[in-house]
Order: C-alpha cells, then structure tokens, then sequence
C-alpha cells in the first residue's frame, strides 16, 4: 500500500501545515510506502522569486527530514523531477469542466485577490496538476489538510470520467485521510480564516516553524479569544478558543473531548494559552534543531532529490504509458 502528499515551497511553513500534515507522515511509514513531494510546479500558479522556489524547496525536503522521515522507508522527491506528471496533465485536462474547477474554494479565495483580468490559467487548473500526481504512484491514500479535500474529489470525477469513456480502471485517486485533530488550524489574529504560508509575513495570525520561540509565545498569549473565560470547545461561538484547543490535541496527541477535560476547571484564557504555547514550543525546539542539522548539508539533500527521482519516475513511466496508449497516442 501507498500514500501520497505534497507541500508548495512558496513561503515558510506554517504551523497549519505543520500540524494538518507534515506532522503525521511519519506514522504512514509503518503501514504504507509514503511518496512525499515538494510541489514546486505548483509554486507557480502564483508569481513568485526564482529564488524562493529554490532556497524553500531545500528547506521543505529539511522539515520533511526533521519531522521523522526515514529516507529507507519514504519516497522523498521534487515534482518537477518527474517529467511524466506534464504530460499527464495535458491528457486529463480533457476530462474536467470549466464550471466544476471555477467552483473550488481555493480558487474563490485565492483570484479573488488578484486583478480580475490577470487570473493565471494555472491558478484556475491547478486541481488537474494535482490530480496528475495523485494518479502517477499507484497510491492507496492521501494525508491532507481539509482545505485539500475538494480536490482530491475533483480527482476522483476526473478518474470516473476517463476510465468511463476508456472502459478502464489505470486512473485510480488515493482515499482523502484527514487527521481528527490539525486539519484545519485557524489564524490566531482571525480565527474564522484558514492558517496560509502565503498569507502576510508580519501577521501575528501566523505561526512560522522557524519562528524565534520568543516570538512564538507573543502570538500564542496575544490569539484573539472570546470574551468568555470559559474553555470549552464550540468552533461557532468560541472560534479562537477552539483553535487553540485543536492545536494543544495535535500536539499531545489526544482528542478534544480529553483536552476539554483538562481545561474545564481552568479560570483564566491565559494559563491555558500558557500550557498552549509551552507545549508548543518544546515541540518546535527540538524540530528546528532538527531542521538545521539537514539543511546545512545541501550535498546529502541533492542526493535524496537525485536517487528518488529515478524511483517516483519508474512508477510515473507505468502509468503514463498505459495511459497515452488507451487514449490513442500510442
Ligand atoms: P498556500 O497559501 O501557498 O496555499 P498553504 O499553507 O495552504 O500555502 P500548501 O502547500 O497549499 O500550504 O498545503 C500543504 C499541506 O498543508 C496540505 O496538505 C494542506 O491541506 C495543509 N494545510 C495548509 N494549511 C493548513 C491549515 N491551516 N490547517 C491544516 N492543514 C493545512
Ligand atoms: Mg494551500
């Protein structure tokens, strides 16, 4: 069995990524081959520095490293080592309508800040390219974030209407899996608002993995709450508390029920925010030391690139080639 997930290097991780993803690919390594990319073809759907693309790819393959992954057991690559995934692309663009990618979420989010009349067309499809490196490793499931979920099921329309019109089953999309706990953190400045690499650098919503642990504390003290003094977990009403909540159950690895149990009797929103941020930050020590240990060795970081290039590319060439030669172009 396999599984499949990726991250864009297009800003510094954040604590959403960290917890809604990054944080439980290790456990997929005991049961599945995980393939764990670096999305940097998908850094393109919004302009960004040639260099940033370069410098963060490094730094994703180091998190990925830092967080547990063992380079025996998982498949590490970069995106755009696999030619195939292009060729893919252009094959199942055929198969999505217009209307159904205009209505992705990420999509409303993302162009509604853009001048309207310079939408990418990239930005628009990048549901498609995804779905490309969801079919290419044969993979079982896909560790993602909530936001990720809808097109993972775009994916799965693509796949019904090609092996419908082919009568056949190459295309297969990997199962959504989405941790009970961290799939959906919440800016801490506005706890109604999705947690974004790419949202603004300076916001204090935001928790970077390579925040100064000084500066991580502020943010956690100073997350808007409500007026309440009470924790309890309600998304509705006590949006911020609730956030807080799922971060502390991400990092403990223990359910909300048991987290609301732990904090009933609790007075003030600062000590819990304390028990938050101490927590947090003993976690994030001991992965940023982890982080500098790999990304100061960029030599050993090529040679994962290089070496599971050649594997993720064995499995991309199976699957194209059926592909191309069902649809006629071979
Ligand atoms: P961008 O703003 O550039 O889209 P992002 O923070 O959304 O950045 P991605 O690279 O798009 O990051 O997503 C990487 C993974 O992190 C995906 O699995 C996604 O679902 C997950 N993820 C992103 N944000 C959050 C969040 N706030 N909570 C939980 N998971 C998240
Ligand atoms: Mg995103």
């Amino acid at each position: 069995m396999k599984a499949i997930s990726g991250i864009k290097p297009t800003g510094r991780i954040t604590l959403g990524n960290y917890l809604g993803s990054l944080k439980h690919f290790k456990e997929y390594q005991n049961k599945y081959t995980p393939y764990i990319f670096v999305a940097d073809i998908h850094a393109l759907t919004l302009p960004i520095d040639p260099n940033e693309i370069r410098e963060r790819t490094y730094d994703l393959l180091s998190y990925y490293l830092a967080s547990g992954l063992d380079i025996n057991k998982t498949v590490l690559f970069k995106q755009s080592d696999i030619l195939e995934v292009g060729q893919l692309n252009s094959i199942i663009i055929n198969f999505i309508y217009m209307g159904e990618l205009s209505r992705m979420t990420q999509f409303k989010q993302k162009s509604a800040l853009l001048n309207q009349e310079a939408i990418g067309v990239g930005l628009f499809t990048y549901p498609v390219l995804m779905a490309a490196d969801l079919y290419l490793y044969d993979c079982d499931v896909c560790p993602v974030g909530e936001d990720q979920v809808q097109h993972v099921e775009l994916a799965r329309e693509i796949e019904r209407r090609f092996n419908k019109r082919y009568q056949t089953n190459i295309l297969k999309t990997p199962k959504a899996i989405v941790s009970k706990t961290g799939s959906r953190i919440k800016s801490l400045s506005d706890p109604t608002k999705k947690m974004s690499k790419s949202d603004d650098e300076h916001s204090k919503g935001v928790i970077y993995m390579d925040d100064d642990l000084n500066v991580v504390r502020k943010k956690i003290m100073s997350a808007v709450t409500d007026m309440d003094s009470k924790v309890f977990y309600d998304p509705i009403n006590k949006p911020g508390i609730s956030n807080l909540m799922e971060i502390y159950a991400c990092l403990k690895n223990i359910s909300i029920e048991q987290v609301d149990d732990l904090f009933k009797q609790c007075a003030r929103y600062g000590d819990f925010k304390k028990e938050v941020a101490d927590c947090l930050i003993s976690e994030m020590q001991v992965l940023q030391e982890r982080f500098k240990y790999y990304r100061n060795n960029k030599k050993y970081l090529d040679e994962i690139f290089e070496k599971n290039a050649g594997i993720a590319r064995k499995s991309a060439q199976t699957i194209l080639n059926k592909v191309e030669k069902v649809v006629g172009l071979k």
